[in-house]
Formats: C-alpha cells, structure tokens, sequence
C-alpha cells in the first residue's frame, strides 16, 4: 500500500493514529449516479417518509421549546413545518426526482433558488434563508443518515475525518476514543481546534478537498506538529508517533535574570482542569464558560454554575483562576439563545454585545453564580469578552455593582473578583489606557485580534497566511496594549493561541507579557523557554520585531 501525505495546518502538537470514521457534513453528497439507474418511485417514497419524519421531528421541538421558552419562539418551528409542505419547495423535488436525482441531491437542487431568492432581500426577511436552510439539512440528514455518527459514542482508536467540525461537536468528543481528528476546512484558531487542542486530541485542519477522497475505515496518522495527515502509513512515518515530550514542572517559572511569567492554561469543560493540573499549568487564565452552555438544550442555571466555577478555583488552590462571561457569537452558536442567522457572524452581536443586550438574562444568572463563587474561593478573577468600546466596560462593571447590591439585599455571600477586560477587538486596544484605568487586568486574545486587525476570517485557511499575529499591525496593537496596561498598573495577559506557541515565547516576554496561557499540552514548553530566555535580550528581539516592516522580516528577526 502506497503512504500518501496531505498537509493542512496543525492545530494540536501532537501525534495519534487509528481507523477512519467520516463525520458528513449534510451538504456534501457523492456524486449522483446515472440517472438512469435511480429507481424514481423508490426516491419519491424516500422523500415523502423523509417529510413525513420531519414533521414529527418538528412536533417534538416545538413542543419542548413551547416548555421551555414561550409560545411565540416556538413559532419558529411553525415557520419551517410551513416550507415542509411548500408545493413550490416539494414540487421542485418531486420534478428533480422524476428527472433522474436521487432523493437527497433533489432536495439540494430544489432548496438552491428558494434560498438564493431570500438572501437578496433586505432585513430580517433575508434571515428566513437560513430558517430555509435549516430546513433543507433536516432533510438531508434524514435522508442521508448524516446525524447517525454519535460523536459521543466513537470506537476506541477512531481517527474522525469531516468537512468542518462545530466547537458544539468537539465538545462531544471523547478524547480516549478519538485518537485525532482532520478537517477539510478550519483554521488553526477555529474554536473546533481550539477545543481539540485543549482536549489534547491531535488535529489537524485545512487540509482542503483531497482529504473528502480517504475513504472509511483506512488505516491514518495526524500529525498535529508538522500539519500532516498520512494515509496508510509506512514505517517512516509512524515515527511522527515518538517525540519526547518536555518535563513537566509545577514551580513557577522565571527568566534567567529572574522576571517572572505566569504560565496557565485555557480551559472549556471542567473535564480539561485535571489536565491543566498534571501540566504544571500556574492557574487558568481563560475559562471559556459558553462550553458549558453547549450541547444542551437549555442553559445552565445559577447553582449549576457557581459549582462549576468553585470547581475550576478548587483545583487551583491559591492560584489565580480567569474565567470568562460568556462568549456566544460567532463560531459558537447556542441553539437554544435567540441569534438572528447573521450574515457576517464575527462581526455581529458576540460576546459582551449580547450579554449587555440580548443576553443579559444569562448574564445576570452568570454574575450571580460568579459573585458567589468569588466568596466561596481563594482567587476568582472574571473578564468580559468582545469589548470595543470604553462604554461597554462601564456597562459590564455596573451589572457587576448591581448584581452584588442584589446578593446583598438578599443576605447572599457574595464578593466582587478581579475584573479585567479581553483585548481582542482593534477598538479595544486603541482606547487600552481607559479600559486599563477602570479594570484589575487585560487579557490579550489574538485569535480574535488578529482576526480584526488583518480583516482575515479566523476559519478561513485561505487567509491563515493574513490571520498571522506576527503581522506588524497585531503586533504593535499587543504592545501598545501591554504599555496601557501597565501605565493603567494593571497586568497583561494572553489567552490567544498565539500565546500557547514555545517558538514566541521568548518575544512574548521581550513585549512584556506578565501571564502567558494557552492549552494545557503546551504549558511544559513554553516554561522551559521562559525559565531560558534573559529579559533584557527578549526586549530587544522585540524591539527589533516590532520596528520590522512586514511579517517576513518579522519571521527571519525571530530565526536568527
Ligand atoms: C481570542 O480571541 O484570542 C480568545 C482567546 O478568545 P476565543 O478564542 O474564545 O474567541
Ligand atoms: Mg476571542
């Protein structure tokens, strides 16, 4: 057998191999076959049962959602059991069928003008597109048997191929089970990467069409390190599995000239805490708590929470530990929040736009479970994400004084944490001396940084060359936060992945970084490099850095 390797980007620094399990996607079908072999009234039956279980299926979530939310959310699944039975929509499928398509790729066809002629409207019609869509996928998952892989439930040694994955189905995977996954599409900061990186699964993604042609149950090994998906591996090859991996140490860490620098862990699901633990990590510095509001069909309520929060503090007695109010929005949709389908999701409402709108419910219920945590534990620190602008901060700080004047009049335990603010938008680092007058701290997240200030979609592999943050203009936007901040006297942190690579560290340090955190795997590395490099020569290698024109000669400063 003949070893075949594909390059995507590595997302998880690490090695696994195993047996191929596909994950369809709803959309990518085989090519049809002739249509002279499809079996019209066969299709016909197929489709007519796939409505038939739609219906039903509809039925049930409405009724659920009815329970849980309302009457009038529920409508919405009147709205899709109405296009079920539109005679334009079913008679475009039956025609396409009777022409020679198989069910599913009839109902692909059919659903493409209905949808194209929605989305060029102007408003809120425009999002009945995405109702329309929904719809067609329920088809074709029925059809298809698309939702029959239970990402929950893989056999022990699976290696998971799929066109993209969502954070809510990463979120399910068993990280004993799965020995690595490979995408088609994705980027290295896609939150389905993040969170395989944080489960420590090896993942690589972007590897584009050629990995749609391995086929299931082949023998593959991602190698998350170098971004390389092997087919049937050889001998060679499998010695991408060995790798000595670096010492763990639980001491803090300093330069040799003995500045110190935090180095903690991300983390999604309590699940990730004993990792972080057995890393060596020095705390959390980013609690990702929309985690705990996926895959699930309501939020998690008040006490819910606060457990989880004592638990993440409880297993960093002493050590700090950030957590952050929920970030939904963007690549992480919540079924069950009420988000219009948004045209340009990254630049929608997310992170502190919804939970100063939308969301203040959930937001309330969060500060609720976080205040009382904060009593309850050594070192709670809590920060808002997606900030823009110096308002939205003194919005969030007063909920904060609300929340605890609430706690108070009802005789609840409760105390204010450490507050600190993400820097994650360009708006946010221009005005990073008043954000670092009102808070305790500024966490640096460059995936999203990078995202806005090079204007190059974070899950897009064909501008990951632009979603860099070593392009000068993200650069010089973390040193002029790291220079806010510490003029305000609050410390700066990174919770970015840019933070979480060993090859930085020592410019991440020379920039100024207090805290650097990042998945649990890389935590090893990046304290041996710290405990390696002098403070005074990293300044001046980032000094060098930041006076460099472009990302390349940033690159050959860094190389020398
Ligand atoms: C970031 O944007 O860098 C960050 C840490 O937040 P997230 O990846 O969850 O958007
Ligand atoms: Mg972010």
């Amino acid at each position: 057998m003949v070893t075949l390797e594909l390059s995507g980007v590595g997302a998880t620094p690490r090695a696994g191999i195993g047996t191929v399990v596909w994950h369809r996607g709803t959309t990518d079908l085989p090519e049809p076959p002739d249509p002279k072999t499809v079996d019209v009234d066969e299709q016909l039956a197929a489709f007519e049962a796939a409505r038939e279980r739609a219906r039903e299926q509809l039925a049930d979530e409405r009724e659920r959602a009815r329970e849980r939310v309302g009457d009038d959310e529920a409508e919405i699944f009147d709205a899709h059991r109405a296009f079920v039975d539109d005679p334009e929509i079913t008679g475009g499928v039956e025609a396409a069928i009777e022409n020679g398509l198989p069910a599913p790729h009839a109902v692909r066809q059919a659903f493409e003008d209905p949808i194209a002629r929605l989305e060029g409207l102007e408003g809120s019609t425009a999002e009945r597109a995405d109702d329309l869509r929904d719809v067609r996928d329920r088809l074709l998952r029925i059809l298809t048997g698309g939702d029959r892989t239970d990402l929950g439930d893989l056999p022990e040694g699976s290696i998971l191929l799929a066109e993209r994955l969502a954070p809510s189905d990463t979120a399910r995977l068993d990280p004993d089970a799965v020995a690595g996954f490979a995408t088609v599409f994705g980027g290295r900061t896609s939150h389905a990467a993040i969170f395989a990186r944080s489960l420590g699964i090896p993942a690589v993604v972007g590897v584009g069409d050629e990995l749609a042609q391995v086929g299931e149950g082949r023998e593959v090994l991602v190698d998350g390190d170098d971004g390389v998906v092997v087919v049937d591996p050889d001998d060679a090859a499998r010695e991408r599995l060995g790798g000595a991996a670096t010492a763990v140490t639980r001491d803090r860490v300093a330069t040799t000239d003995g500045r110190a620098v935090e180095v903690a862990a991300n983390v999604g699901t309590l699940a990730e805490l004993d990792g972080a633990v057995e890393q060596g990590a020095d705390g959390i510095g980013l609690f990702r708590t929309e985690f705990l509001f996926l895959d699930r069909d309501s939020p998690p309520d008040e006490d819910e929470q606060y457990d989880a929060y004592v638990e993440a503090a409880s297993a960093f007695p002493g050590d700090r530990v950030v957590v952050r109010t929920l970030d939904v929005g963007g690549d992480k949709p919540i079924p069950y929040v009420d988000a219009p389908g948004e045209t340009n999701p990254f630049l929608g409402e997310r992170g502190i736009r919804r939970s100063l709108g939308p969301d203040a419910d959930l937001f309330e219920t969060q500060l609720r479970a976080l205040l009382r945590a904060a009593a309850a534990v050594d070192e709670l620190s809590v920060m808002f994400p997606l900030v823009a602008r110096v308002e939205e901060l003194d919005a969030a700080l007063s909920r904060v004084e609300a929340v605890a004047e609430e706690l108070a009049d009802e005789g609840v335990d409760r105390a204010i944490p450490e507050l600190g603010v993400m820097i994650e938008t360009p708006g946010s680092a221009f005005v990073a001396e008043e954000l670092a007058a009102r808070a305790e701290f500024l966490s640096i997240g460059t995936n999203d940084l990078a995202q806005y200030v090079m204007a190059a979609s974070r899950e897009n592999a064909r501008v990951a060359d632009l979603h860099d943050p070593l392009h000068p203009p993200v650069l010089r936007a973390i040193r002029r936060t790291v220079e806010a901040g510490h003029e305000g006297d609050a410390w700066v942190g990174m919770c970015g992945e840019m933070a979480g690579d060993p090859d930085l560290t020592e410019l991440l340090v020379g920039l100024g970084l207090d805290e650097l955190s990042m998945s649990a795997v890389t935590v090893p590395d990046v304290k041996a490099r710290v405990a390696e490099c002098d403070a005074e020569n990293a300044r001046e290698l980032a000094e060098r850095a930041l006076s460099a024109t472009t990302r390349d000669e940033v690159l050959s400063i860094l190389e020398e």
